[in-house]
């Protein structure tokens, strides 16, 4: 064992994170800025690409600092929002458009064109995925077709994931993309190695613009010395739920976590056995190292924590998210007030970009506080939805393991064992995602022998078992049910 350091970069959706850990598990210290969003159209979502790097950068130079010097980490680890492209020049490392973020849907039309010509049966079989604006290959697609600087860039084009821009700006250069994140692209085939050229075609994405796609844990590369005061190595990197299940130890088949973060983003570890799900929810890749592949199934929920947002930001109506925990408890139940949460069309299992939110039920008597309870409550709502697809699937949870910053609220967890009708471990420190990406890392480094060696990095967990009867949770899974379908009907 050694006495150095991992680096995590940890690049969220909301913030950007580095933070230092100990090869034990123990959280050193952390930085951490926040991105800007821009919303320039209604369903449009972008990043400065250029902002991701330099905060990202920042954040990491304040950790080198304070781990004592480059020397004193033994690897960096990176995790990242997924899906979300980036678009640079080669020859200037510049970024040639804003960022197109996992949850825009400015290309829903592309999609539907997809669907209408039939591919979409051939592209969940091949792929693992649903066709929706969701996935990579439509918005690299649309920046190809709508952004002159990219159009022309010819040869100097560069696309990729943010692990992929990342580890460019922190080489200089180096094209990479490791295989948690590639398999959420839609080019490249769940059980396959490399970008497969009949769906680069269909999308029409030019393949020499694509990195190289290589292992969740290995020898990448190193960054360049002058960044940090001298070069560390690159050892680690995955997708954030990816990461996040690995950081909640999900090494065995059956294993499920739920990361209730900006979405909610649900895994459960199917082994070496490729997924096909019939319930519309998503096979993927959940690591890659060396000959193991092991996949896990997958329902994506859009809106979570930024429901909360939008309810402190938008609407006004809380000071922080943590107060909603204490609005939540002050009421006995949400009035009859619910919430249809589609801010960004419905993820898993309804895959409706083209829905809208609801706020169905109020009265003269509705309150602050009822608003805030069936916000709340839409959690688990959609999270239920999930638990019947996982469960027809053949994949039902026996246990949730939950994280994120949206996991932190004690109403919350307990909400979702209650509807659930499953216990729900949260681990003392929630940053799984972060501890994933300084396992891989570790194990990059040969500081472990095996995920299984480097899941003794991972915490103690508080366990929420379910307490509610049956009744009042039926009333409200069939109050949710009839809004859900009337609102998918209309
Ligand atoms: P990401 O990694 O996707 O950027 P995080 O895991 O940091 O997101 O979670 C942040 C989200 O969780 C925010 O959208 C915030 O509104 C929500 N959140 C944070 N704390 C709470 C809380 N105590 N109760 C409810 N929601 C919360």
């Amino acid at each position: 064992m050694t006495d150095r350091y991992l680096l995590v970069l940890d690049e969220g959706t909301t913030s950007t994170r580095a933070m230092l850990y100990a090869p034990d598990g123990r959280r050193i210290a952390m930085a951490q800025a926040e991105l800007t969003q821009y919303y320039p159209q209604p369903g449009w979502v972008e990043h400065d690409a250029a902002e991701i790097w330099t905060r990202t950068r920042d954040c990491a130079r304040q950790m080198v600092e304070r781990a004592g010097g480059a020397d004193r980490i033994a690897a960096i680890g990176i995790t990242n929002q997924r899906e979300t492209v980036v678009a640079w020049d080669r020859r200037t490392g510049e970024p040639l458009a804003p960022a197109i973020v996992w949850q825009d849907r400015r290309t829903t039309a592309q999609c539907a064109a997809l669907r209408d010509a039939g591919h979409e049966a051939m592209l969940q079989q091949r792929t693992g995925l649903v066709v929706d604006p969701y996935f990579s290959a439509s918005k690299m697609r649309w920046l190809i077709d709508n952004v002159p600087a990219v159009a022309q860039a010819g040869d100097r084009l560069a696309l990729g994931t943010i692990e992929s821009w990342l580890v460019w700006k922190l080489t200089g250069g180096l094209h990479v993309s490791d295989a948690s994140n590639a398999s959420r692209t839609q080019l490249v085939a769940l059980d396959g190695t490399d970008w497969d050229p009949a769906l680069c075609d269909l999308f029409g994405v030019p393949r020499a613009a694509l990195p190289e796609i290589v292992d969740n844990a290995g020898a990448f590369g190193e960054t360049l010395a002058a960044l940090f005061g001298g070069a560390i190595p690159i050892r680690g990197l995955a997708g954030d739920q990816q990461a996040a299940s690995i950081g909640q130890a999900c090494l065995t088949p059956g294993d499920a976590k739920a990361t209730l973060g900006t979405g909610a983003f649900i895994l459960a570890n199917m082994g070496a056995q490729l997924p096909a799900s019939r319930h519309r929810l998503l096979g993927t890749l959940l690591y890659r190292i060396g000959d193991q592949r092991i996949y896990a199934l997958e329902g994506s929920i859009f809106i979570a924590g930024n429901l909360i947002k939008w309810l402190r930001d938008q609407l006004g109506l809380i000071g922080s998210a943590e107060e909603t925990e204490a609005l939540a408890r002050s009421v006995p139940d949400s009035g009859g007030v619910l919430m249809l949460p589609a801010l960004a069309g419905l993820g898993a299992p309804h895959w409706r970009p083209d829905v809208n939110g609801v706020i169905a039920g109020l009265t003269q008597g509705s309150t602050r506080a009822h608003i805030v309870r069936a916000a709340l409550e839409s959690l688990s709502h959609q999270l239920s939805d999930l638990a019947t697809a996982f469960a027809a699937d053949g994949a039902p949870w026996r246990q949730l393991r939950i994280d994120g910053g949206m996991s932190a609220n004690d109403w919350i967890a307990q909400d979702i064992a209650d509807m659930l009708d499953v216990s729900v471990d949260r681990p003392a420190d929630v940053e799984t995602t972060a501890l994933g990406a300084a396992m891989l890392a570790g194990l990059g480094a040969g500081l472990f022998r095996s995920l299984n060696e480097a899941a003794t990095m991972a915490g103690k967990t508080i366990r929420f078992d379910p307490a509610m009867l049956p009744q009042p949770r039926d009333a409200r899974l069939s109050a949710w049910h009839r809004l859900r379908d009337r609102t998918l009907a209309s």
